[in-house]
């Protein structure tokens, strides 16, 4: 059986929720696996990152959330890897996204009296559906220190992550996969010198 466990753990190592969207492309058993292949996919991973999102159907016909989530993945990808490589990031797919998914701020009490300022989206558009998590990568780009979003430096691995480490000399995706990984190999090559 296969044990699923771990990848919905590497669901949280990108640290932040646009590079975690990234990071729905993984290496899977050695091979480039694109974790979301149906809107419901799309939907599960949107509630274990506890995205605020619609729970009833979709105004939308089967395959738009999927797709435009895939499109969306590589618009932030690209902007990212831009941003990254010190490139001016083209803005304009993303911002063609973000106006497609309008939403307003609505201020709430609860028990306490404590007044809170949530934003609430069109439901109509899929962008709208999916404005949460673009609206992460458009701060991620414009606020993110990208001194810190880096990509994980395993062999063949294309995860990413925000460094929130306190010396902030995370290199790995995880500590237990391409962490270790490199461990084993760093003290193979050691015991092959002696
Ligand atoms: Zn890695």
């Amino acid at each position: 059986m296969k044990d699923t466990t771990n990848e919905n753990h590497l669901d949280f190592v990108g640290d932040n929720l646009a590079i975690n969207f990234i990071n729905t492309r993984r290496m899977v058993e050695g091979q480039l696996t694109d974790t979301l292949q149906s809107d419901s996919d799309v939907k599960a991973w949107l509630r274990r990152l506890e995205v605020p999102v619609t729970t009833g159907s979709l105004p939308f016909s089967d395959g738009v959330l999927l797709k435009r989530t895939r499109q969306l993945r590589e618009i932030a990808l690209a902007a990212v890897q831009d941003r990254k490589s010190g490139k001016k990031p083209s803005l304009a797919a993303l911002n063609r996204f973000l106006a497609d998914a309008p939403s307003h701020a609505v201020l709430t009490t609860d028990d306490t009296r404590n007044i809170r300022v949530t934003r609430v989206y069109g439901k109509e558009t899929v962008e709208a559906f999916l404005a949460p998590v673009a609206e992460a990568v458009a701060d991620l780009l414009a606020d993110g220190d990208f001194n810190f979003v880096r990509h994980c430096e395993g062999n063949a691995c294309v995860m990413w992550f925000y460094d929130r480490t306190k010396g902030h000399r995370r290199r790995w995706c995880t500590s237990t996969g391409c962490g270790n990984r490199a461990k084993v190999a760093a003290f193979r090559a050691r015991a092959s010198k002696i």
